[in-house]
């Protein structure tokens, strides 16, 4: 297939939910990391059409879901300097801090802007040299070489008056994550597909080893995640755990060389805070010591947060894939995407997002979790 189009056929579709209800002879829970896989299943029904053994549980790869509440409140305090033109993508202005969020502090006079690149932040760094130009770079590894060629970028122009407020998470490492949990439940997983397109797939390898669990690399479209999820019961079913790709038309097993290698220079693994999840060793990246000056947590005294999470919000296990987001209380009531108490609900990937969306208001049989 070479048109996007193919992917979303539905006679192919089909034929697919045949022959994995075929291959279905009992209960299989699969977690699809990423939230744009999410919010493909939501959208196209997938969920609902599959035969009822089989679960989906979302998984936490949405990255602004989860950005720290910690580095949120950074953000705020940095953005509300006088000094400081707050860049950072449109999507992270309404996730909520501790008492506010980005367009409160636009609407209370911080200069916050929303930009479609990082390097846009390093244009106007250029253009602003009486200002201190931030940029907020969360993200997974998909949107870190950008992230990285922006800090590369603005060392080689000289700026000073430019940094990052750098927030980068992993993927492997929550895997690890979610397996070594008491109460996982997970027992295959469709592998983000973009993030495999940077990194390759040689990261997984010693994952499916160490705890004998499928992982499939799965791109987004229907047919996409129909493949990456019949592949996985195929292994289940067989009693098999191997990394397969499904994804060949993005995805080497090597990935991005020249991407990983910039991401080698400028960024160094750290320990991060996952909001909803608490620290994941090793699960992040920030800014490398050669790259120290343009951090902007060292730039700004920000390390006094106090921070207040909201008491309603159960973003945390929707995360963890031990609740649905129309299981949580507060869903479409207190909560909606005009009024989001939580990151999930914030975000193009969230899923929580997604099930408003696309009117999940009520729990159904085949997304009944906690069993
Ligand atoms: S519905 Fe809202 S309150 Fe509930 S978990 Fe999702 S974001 Fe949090």
């Amino acid at each position: 297939m070479k048109y996007l189009d193919e992917f979303r056929d539905p006679e192919l579709a089909r034929r697919m939910f045949d022959q994995i209800r075929r291959i279905t002879t009992r209960p299989w829970a699969i977690m699809e990391v990423c939230g744009g896989q999410t919010h493909s299943i939501i959208r196209n029904g997938i969920d609902q059409l599959l035969p009822p053994e089989i679960e989906l549980i979302h998984g936490p790869g949405c990255p602004v879901c989860v950005t720290p509440l910690e580095i949120i409140d950074k953000a705020l305090a940095i953005a509300a300097r006088p000094e400081v033109i707050f860049c950072s993508f449109g999507d992270m202005l309404r996730v909520p801090g501790s008492r506010k969020d980005l367009f409160r502090v636009k609407s209370e006079g911080g200069d916050v802007r929303v930009v479609y690149s990082p390097l846009d932040a390093v244009k106007l760094a250029q253009q602003h040299p009486d200002r201190e130009v931030v940029f907020f770079a969360i993200g997974f590894e998909t949107t870190a070489p950008a992230n990285a060629m922006a800090v590369y970028q603005a060392a080689r122009l000289g700026l000073k008056n430019f940094s990052m407020l750098v927030s980068h998470v992993l993927v492997p490492p929550a895997i690890s994550a979610i397996m070594e949990s008491p109460s996982n439940r997970v027992q295959g997983f469709l592998a983000a597909g973009h993030v495999c397109s940077v990194m390759g797939t040689d990261e997984y390898q010693p994952l499916v080893e160490k705890y004998r669990v499928p992982i499939v690399v799965t791109g987004f479209e229907p047919l996409d995640v129909l493949e990456g999820i019949r592949r996985v019961i195929l292994q289940l079913e067989q009693g098999r755990a191997e990394l397969e790709n499904a994804y060949e038309r993005a995805v080497r097993p090597e990935g991005n060389v020249a991407a990983k290698q910039m991401l080698a220079d400028v960024f160094t693994v750290t320990d991060r805070a996952w909001r909803g999840i608490g620290v994941i060793p090793r699960s992040g990246w920030r800014l490398s010591d050669r790259y120290a000056a343009f951090d902007a947590e060292r730039r700004f005294d920000v390390s006094n947060i106090q921070t207040t999470e909201s008491m309603l919000c159960r973003s945390g296990e929707v995360l963890q894939g031990r609740l649905k987001p129309n299981q949580c209380p507060a869903f479409g009531k207190e909560c909606t995407p005009r009024t989001p108490l939580g990151a999930t609900m914030v975000s193009s990937e969230g899923a929580c997002a997604a099930y408003y969306q696309y009117g999940r208001f009520i729990p159904t049989a085949n997304v009944g979790v906690n069993g």
